[in-house]
């Protein structure tokens, strides 16, 4: 099962995308210093399809990507809803925001546009540290995935550029 606690609008969740951004609770992952230690709980309303079809709805005209904040204690539900998600809203962008390190083996990537992996830990930073473990990828539809993090230090060290291409499979769970 999936629920979420709030939502709110964010511009610098992903990089050139207003995004709808729903913070989902259930969260499985154990970061130590969390940052959000409520949405370890089981707390919130369920995210069903129609739910979250209905709240797409009251803004989908200012935004152009859906940011799914958490999710991994049921990442088979998520892509269901990510899949349903495509053919309900085709034109807009799919972001998942993930605490794993790796990808589920089992996950069709390509449903997304973007996903974000790394668990929080703070001496390293969160993504606009440049010393984060955190990763923001595009994903391309060639399975491969653009690293965007340096995007986030734009004003510190890459100016902006994009800096990695890696394949799929090393984002994989052996
Ligand atoms: S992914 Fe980590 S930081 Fe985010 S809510 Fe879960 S435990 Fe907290």
């Amino acid at each position: 099962m999936l629920k979420y606690v709030d939502y709110d609008i964010v511009f610098d969740e992903v990089p050139d995308e207003v995004a709808l951004a729903v913070s989902l609770s259930l969260c499985p992952n154990h970061c130590e210093g969390c940052h959000s230690p409520y949405l370890r709980q089981d707390i919130g309303e369920e995210l069903t399809l129609e739910r979250l079809a209905s709240i797409i709805r009251c803004y989908r005209s200012g935004i152009t990507c859906l940011c799914l904040m958490g999710g991994d204690g049921d990442t088979h539900s998520l892509e269901q809803l990510a899949r349903s998600l495509r053919t309900a809203f085709p034109t807009l962008r799919l972001a998942w925001y993930s605490g794993r390190q790796q990808l589920p083996e089992s996950m069709d990537v390509t449903i997304w546009d973007y996903v974000k992996l790394g668990p929080y830990i703070p001496k390293l930073g969160p993504l606009t540290s440049p010393t984060t473990n955190q990763r923001l990828y595009r994903i391309l539809s060639d399975s491969t995935l653009d690293d965007l993090t340096p995007r986030f230090w734009r004003d510190k060290t890459s100016n902006g550029k994009i800096e990695a291409t890696v394949p799929l499979k090393t984002l994989l769970n052996p």
